[in-house]
């Protein structure tokens, strides 16, 4: 065998790998990786499979066993060291996976933790900033992101959901970063991508039971997905907390999560940083003596925007912010110095209650079940039937 016919029947194996590696595992998403530490110089080590190098339209080499290359920014471009010898500088760097590869990142400059992530890697500098974006499939995606997010331990079916809610997200915010050079980045502004999928092999047998099931309304468009930890017991109007309502999130009872963690917290402030607060901020009529009377004594039976009486401006959201509270599902009473808040849930309320959907996954309602309990008149379908 001469070496052109060499080359060419090593390339179609690539090829033949690459695309089997692409059908298996669905389709490739575009993710910006480490966007939260603008990354000056990093490391890419073979931790699983083989990987081919591309800088620019050359060849350089492939990555196996043990080996790394090192990429710094330098003057606007990528200088790439490969087996500890520098090959130049390039504008944009492949690392394609030959099937199954993983590769584990470590950020130099700055300093961040060993990150790990499968399938292929782009690196290019968008913008003066160096830009790493993993093509990963889908399937991989959502396994990190679930992970990420979400943790292990908990039910089947309520991995599911989660895989349902991340694919939905996914699709309908493609391109939340496109004038970066990527669809989604890794963090909470998109969805956390901080590690492929590491610990919890119930999250990919959810990923792949859902197929390609997303959340639609009434008119088949894939819906926005909101979570929070505990709703406590009410599910919370969108409006109170962004100021607009969405129309398939709409406040309710919720009596699956009543009885877990955190469904209930206190939490104590000195009178006097509470009032000088309330005071200043939102020039509180300290003077009115029926008022001051009232400063530290609030209901909230069920969910409200306000504190004490909404032509005071006090919104909860701010109270919760300033002082760090769980959440604004709270009442209030005085109590020697101080003034007590007894709360229930946590997190914003909004939408689909992590702690209820447990719950129910336990008590045998399916994860289809659960989307439908938790967002108004939305159904789940297939996204190819859309
Ligand atoms: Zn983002
Ligand atoms: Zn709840």
């Amino acid at each position: 065998m001469n070496s052109i016919v060499q080359v060419s029947v090593h390339k179609s194996i690539s090829i033949l790998l690459l695309f089997f590696s692409l059908t298996a595992t669905g389709q490739v998403e575009s993710i910006g990786l480490l966007r939260d530490h603008k990354v000056k110089r990093i490391t890419f080590s073979q931790h699983l499979g083989t990987y081919s190098i591309q800088a620019d339209s050359s060849s350089i080499g492939s990555l196996n066993a043990q080996q790394f290359i090192e990429i710094e920014l330098v003057g606007g471009k990528l200088a790439l060291n490969y087996n500890t010898v520098s090959q130049g500088s390039f504008s944009k760097i492949t690392l394609t996976s030959q099937g199954n590869g993983t590769l584990a990142l470590i950020s130099k400059v700055p300093s961040v933790r060993e990150r790990k992530y499968q399938d292929s890697f782009e690196i290019s500098v968008v913008g003066g900033q160096m830009t790493i974006v993993n093509k990963v499939s889908m399937e991989n995606y959502l396994c990190g992101v679930i992970e990420s997010e979400g943790g292990g331990g908990r039910h089947g079916e309520y991995y599911k959901v989660q895989a349902v809610m991340s694919r939905t997200y996914t699709y309908k915010n493609k391109d939340r970063h496109r004038n970066e050079g990527f669809s989604l980045c890794d963090g909470v502004h998109c969805q956390a991508y901080h590690n492929m999928l590491r610990y919890t092999p119930e999250i990919r047998t959810a990923v792949r039971a859902t197929q390609e099931d997303v959340l639609v309304d009434g008119k088949n468009n894939a819906v926005s997905t909101y979570f929070s930890a505990n709703c406590g017991g009410e599910v919370c109007d969108a409006s109170m907390v962004w100021n607009t309502s969405i129309s398939h999130v709409v406040p309710f009872l919720d009596t699956f999560c009543v009885h877990t963690v955190q469904a209930r917290w206190t939490a104590r402030i000195p009178q006097t940083t509470f009032r000088s607060f309330l005071v200043k901020q939102y020039g509180y009529p300290i003077y009115d003596s029926i008022m001051a009377a009232q400063i530290f004594t609030f209901e909230q039976e069920h969910r409200k925007s306000f504190y004490i009486h909404p032509c005071l401006g006090i919104p909860l959201r701010d109270l919760r912010a300033e002082f760090k509270l769980k959440s604004t599902f709270f009442s209030a009473h005085p109590e020697g110095n101080d003034v007590v808040l007894v709360g229930r849930g946590f997190g914003h309320g909004v939408g689909l209650c992590q702690e209820g959907a447990m719950n129910m996954a336990k008590n045998g309602f399916t994860y289809k079940q659960i989307a439908e309990f938790y967002f108004d008149g939305v159904s789940v379908k297939p996204y190819g039937d859309l």
